[in-house]
């Protein structure tokens, strides 16, 4: 098989990035951007490439020798309700809606391996080439998942990236274990009779208790679990419906937590209830706690990081390689499949200038797209060997 040239396929990779880029598309809408995967991989030459799983998701099959081993590299193709600030001549095409977490740079990178597999071969088995919607809401996996993914497309370990802003390109980072936390979101509602602001004594109001409410809850973290388990518990919202002279009756506080051990979250849950009932008895109104689990942790497989560190040196330099020191308390919809199969999820630099994810002045560092290209051929073929 001839040896595909890395400057032309990275030249074609920018020219898909900036494709998706200009028509960005939500969770499970992405409807474009599967069609334009799926004919890339038929281009390629795959031999199956299956439509509609889990809704809008895409998966490639490539098979290669009699090897019967089956390793998936997983990308993302989902985008956010960011109203992009960019000039760029390939900016968002779709007002409101941006690529703001460089999924459009995850879907160019694995497109980009499918074309150096199909083309070169270098491996005895079976790869697939998992493109998954709504990975921001943490929905899509779980979509493909119930989709039969498992069952259909089988496989014995995932692979999968994200591009990190902060870290220069060309640099690549993972750790063993806990590497992203699980999103546990929250809802609290305290209700009251209201009353008149200038009588307060004879109202039964909600604001003065939710005020109280917000600083306990910051005592779950400092003060109820143990200071070993990283966490965060984050009020992010107070609305009432209280106007100018009148004290709210209803007083809603939202909110997000995170942590890394299932047994850490329930605790979470458990505390904030054991407050909030507290708080409420405490200023004569009901509360009710509105609890809901939407992303899990994200834990990678500490042979498979040995085996993605060992792939990493074809790719990147000796030095540009390293052990991610601590975990991040964001979430990844990838956490799913490795309820399933064991798995490695790594970083890439997007450079040291790159604006933070979900940022309107984001945008993905296309110097990086022949190393993470390059990062999926390598793990997946010294998984499946020759
Ligand atoms: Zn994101
Ligand atoms: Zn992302």
């Amino acid at each position: 098989m001839a040896e595909i040239d890395r400057d032309v396929l990275k030249l074609e990779m920018t020219e898909w990035r900036h494709d998706l880029h200009a028509h960005p598309e939500f969770g499970f809408e992405e409807e474009r951007t599967a069609a334009f995967v799926a004919a890339k991989l038929r281009e390629f030459g795959l031999d199956d490439v299956a439509e509609g799983v889990g809704g809008t998701g895409v998966v490639g099959t490539l098979k290669r020798g009699s090897g019967n081993r089956a390793i998936a590299l997983r990308a993302d193709m989902d985008a956010l309700r960011i109203s992009e600030q960019s000039t760029a001549p390939y900016r968002s095409g779709n007002p409101g809606i941006m690529h703001a977490c460089g999924h459009d740079g995850h879907t160019a990178m694995l497109l980009g391996a499918a074309k150096l597999m199909a083309g070169e071969g270098g491996f005895d088995g079976t790869v697939r080439f998992i493109f998954q919607p709504a990975e921001e809401w943490g929905k899509g996996a779980l979509a493909m998942l119930d989709d039969g993914l498992m069952q259909r497309f089988p496989f014995d370990e995932i692979f999968g990236l994200h591009n990190m802003p902060g870290l220069p390109v060309g640099h690549f980072e993972t750790r063993a274990g806990p590497v992203m936390s699980a999103e546990d979101v929250f809802e609290i509602v305290l209700r009251g009779l209201g009353g008149h602001a200038a009588r307060p004594h004879s109202g039964q109001e909600t604001l003065v208790a939710a005020c109280a409410l917000v600083t306990n809850l910051q005592t779950i973290v400092s003060r109820r679990l143990s200071p070993a388990d990283i966490s965060v518990v984050s009020v992010t919202e107070l609305i009432t419906d209280g106007t100018r002279n009148a004290l709210p009756g209803i007083a809603r506080i939202l909110g997000d937590a995170r942590s890394f051990r299932p047994e850490v979250s329930a605790e979470i849950e458990c505390q904030m209830r054991i407050i909030a009932e507290g708080i409420a008895t405490a200023y004569n109104v009901a509360a009710e706690v509105n609890y809901t689990r939407e992303f899990v942790p994200l834990r990678n497989d500490a042979e498979l990081v040995d085996a993605a560190f060992a792939a990493a040196e074809a790719v990147f330099e000796p030095g540009n390689i390293a052990v991610a020191r601590e975990p991040m308390t964001a979430s990844e919809d990838f956490a799913r499949f490795l309820d399933h199969v064991p798995g490695c999820f790594v970083f890439l630099g997007n450079g040291e200038a790159s604006a933070p994810l979900h940022n309107s002045s984001y945008d993905f560092n296309d110097d990086g797209l022949l190393f993470g290209a390059s990062f999926h051929a390598a793990i997946a073929r010294q998984r499946l060997g020759t």
